[in-house]
């Protein structure tokens, strides 16, 4: 491992630690013949769900091995999320339920990091009310996870290490990837778009894009491992490029990765409708490898309720994206996030919602209802919506949702479809599933020789959420 950060004497510092901790460990496997064993709890997106790729990356570079079993670890960390007030409080009952394992295991090292943490009264709550937590540390240096590890294992009180803000990329990192075919390539960090209900850039820190040489050379060691498929991550991927030297813009990232060998399908996400611009809408549709989807999050149907929002477009230049993209790339499926219930919201502007839904013909919409976020400018909007309304109206918005997607999916009948194999299919052992280009799950008997292929499949059973198929010989 070779980090690559301005700070000599960090990198140094993560060094050592990594090495000694290594050294115990390995001792303790020689004269045991059991390794230490670490598992992580992860919560909410992608970034996330990387992150924790590091923090295995991390923990298996200093010795540790990955166990499902809490009463088998060593180090259990939580990897947060605060964009919901249900996943915060799901953590803390889930950090609650460990203090009888750790009475008996003084020795386990208790972790929460992520985004949770960066919100300082919820850290300071963590620090008061679970005493026995070993670690605290925030988004922004999970890099140093070995350092406080250490510090954690010669400390007796709690490691408690929240940094406001890091403008510094760590390269290099290691990462135990959780898929073989499909891996998540970080291009930014970060948020400047202060959506009104949104913890993201209060957690996340400001915009900071990755140079395209460390993102090229990323993609082409994933390429060389046989990876299939890399999902382009970033907070907004249409803003990519700004600040750094070099100029160059998400659409220019696109044909570089295209021209590449190897890689068969390029996704990305988060799109910020604001930022789409007609040249990545070329880029999509003149790149092979693209797939054919987007998700490009509405949030909202009614103009009043996005100008609050501090959303920067309308329901009409939405919807004239949405014509443009199914212009220039007619197969295009389209995504969605909806929020129900934002401060204020009438029932004027819900329909203004269910209207655009019509209108839009989502493939899919990831509905929610409005969750206030402490530090957020919405959250001291007046006129706080009743739960009772928010759940009426997230109840019709899914009914409408359901029977568009259903629509939809029934056009696939009959029709052949290049599926990515991924895995045995989790609800039946006897099928596969992976995904069409247009990130449509499809479930299709066959045989498991066949993960990593693309294959041909014919869509017998379309549903709303997935698709039944057979596999062309
Ligand atoms: S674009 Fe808006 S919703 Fe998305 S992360 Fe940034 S602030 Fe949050």
């Amino acid at each position: 491992m070779k980090l690559n950060i301005a700070d000599i004497e960090k990198i140094d510092e993560i060094q050592n630690a990594i090495n000694e901790i290594m050294k115990i460990n390995n001792n303790i496997y020689y004269e045991t013949g059991n390794k230490k064993k670490y598992m992580i709890f992860t919560f909410g997106c992608q970034m996330n769900e990387h992150d924790t790729e590091v923090l295995s990356g991390l923990l298996e570079e200093m010795g540790y091995e990955h166990t499902n079993s809490i009463k088998e670890s060593d180090i259990i960390i939580f990897n947060t999320c605060s964009v919901r007030e249900h996943a915060e409080n799901r953590v803390l009952g889930r950090i609650s339920q460990l203090k009888p394992l750790k009475n008996i295991k003084p020795d386990l090292i208790l972790g929460i990091c992520g985004c949770m943490m960066q919100e300082k009264n919820m850290s300071e709550y963590v620090l008061e009310h679970f005493p026995y937590v070993d670690l605290i540390f925030g988004t922004h240096n999970i890099h140093e996870l070995p350092v406080l590890i250490k510090k954690a294992m010669e400390s007796n009180s709690v490691i408690y290490d929240v940094w406001e803000n890091n403008q510094d990329i760590v390269e290099n990192l290691p990462m135990t990837r959780k898929d073989k075919i499909k891996a998540y390539v970080n291009i930014m960090y970060g948020c400047n778009n202060f959506c009104t209900y949104c913890i993201v850039p209060y957690v996340r820190g400001r915009e900071r894009s990755r140079k395209p040489e460390d993102i090229i050379n990323e993609v082409k060691v994933l390429a060389d491992e046989g990876y299939k498929e890399i999902t382009l991550l970033g907070q907004n991927v249409n803003s990519y490029g700004r600040g750094l030297e070099k100029k160059i813009d998400f659409a220019d990232l696109l044909y570089m990765i295209n021209e590449m060998n190897g890689i068969e399908r390029i996704r990305f996400t988060t799109s910020h409708p604001k930022d789409l611009s007609d040249k990545l809408i070329y880029a999509m549709r003149d790149c092979e490898k693209v797939c054919e989807h987007i998700h490009l999050p509405v949030q909202a149907g009614s103009d009043r309720i996005l100008k609050l929002m501090n959303r920067h477009y309308t329901k009409e230049s939405y919807l004239l994206l949405v014509d443009k993209l199914r212009q220039n790339i007619p197969d295009i499926a389209i995504t969605t996030d909806i929020i129900v219930g934002f401060p204020s919201e009438t029932d004027e502007d819900f329909i203004e919602t269910l209207d655009l839904v019509k209108k839009a013909e989502f493939d899919l919409a990831y509905t929610f209802i409005y969750s206030k976020r402490t530090g957020t400018i919405a959250a001291q909007m007046d006129n706080q919506v009743q739960d009772e309304i928010k759940h009426k109206r997230l109840d019709e918005l899914i009914k409408l949702q359901n029977s568009i997607s259903l629509e939809k999916n029934s056009r696939l009948k009959d029709v052949v479809v290049e599926v990515l194999v991924e895995e045995v299919s989790k609800r039946d052992i006897n099928k596969l599933s992976g995904r069409t280009r247009t990130n449509k799950l499809v479930h299709f008997p066959g045989d498991d020789s066949l993960i990593g292929c693309l294959a041909n499949v014919k869509i017998t059973e379309p549903r709303a959420y997935t698709l039944i198929g057979e596999i062309l010989e």
